[in-house]
């Protein structure tokens, strides 16, 4: 299954409401059996009887606030699942953007080969097992060979892979793969420090933990006193 876009990720295992929604007969759709509807109300689509996917998006999240217990028609949630389909195309952009795109124009030639360090960059991401969100700070550092990145591009980069349904270890490691396949510099250096709204609001609720993940390559991975003078940049104020 593909993942191109936002409603293949979420229908799944969303819409598929775990009863066997595909072996139902025509006849138990018809009469929205097994269909949680509070207030005795019918889905205002035929969404089950077609194929979700032909099925609008807006449609969708009316379904998915039925199943919730809510009426989707009462005055506070009346233009909720247009916007709930807006909003989601938002935070999901990356799908449809390129690290060429994003760079495109700002690769530089340059004669220095110090450490370029860019420090708590915002993100604000969506964990792929619940679709919650997690957020925090990037923290990018790269040893140039010939090449930099211009700087106000570094959190363009990170949206690029924060806005779709991540895990908070491939988002680093993709932040730090897209610097070196753009600029092949000696190395490069990705700290992600996050908090999981997952983990906040359900489970096992540590509400103040951060997770912390790094990505290491190059120079950063076979060089010590480079790594060190990185996590000691971050680490001052
Ligand atoms: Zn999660």
């Amino acid at each position: 299954m593909t993942r191109s876009t936002t409603i293949d990720c979420i229908t799944p295992d969303v819409l598929s409401s775990g009863s066997g929604g595909e072996e139902r007969s025509a006849a138990e759709l018809a009469s929205g059996e097994g269909l949680v509807t509070p207030g005795d109300r019918r889905p205002a689509t035929a969404s089950m009887e077609g194929h979700l996917s032909d099925v609008p998006t807006p449609d969708l999240y009316r379904e998915l606030l039925r199943r919730m217990g809510e009426d989707p028609d009462r005055d506070g949630l009346a233009r909720t699942p247009e916007r709930m389909e807006r909003s989601t195309a938002f935070l999901t952009q990356g799908y449809a953007q390129t690290v060429e795109q994003v760079l495109h124009g700002a690769l530089f030639d340059v004669d220095y080969d110090e450490m370029v360090i860019v420090k708590d960059v915002e993100f604000y991401s969506q964990c792929e097992h619940h679709l919650l969100p997690f957020f925090g700070k990037a923290h990018i550092a790269y040893v140039p060979q010939g090449k930099v990145v211009g700087l106000s591009k570094l959190p363009r980069l990170v949206d690029v892979f924060a806005r779709r349904l991540q895990v908070q270890e491939r988002l680093t490691r993709q932040i730090a793969d897209a610097i070196t396949d753009a600029i092949h510099p000696q190395g490069v250096a990705v700290i992600l420090e996050a908090q999981h709204l997952c983990m906040m609001m359900r489970g096992v609720e540590k509400q103040h933990s951060h997770t912390t993940t790094s990505a290491m390559l190059g120079v950063f991975k076979t060089q010590l006193q480079t790594r060190t003078e990185f996590l000691s940049l971050i680490r001052r104020g």
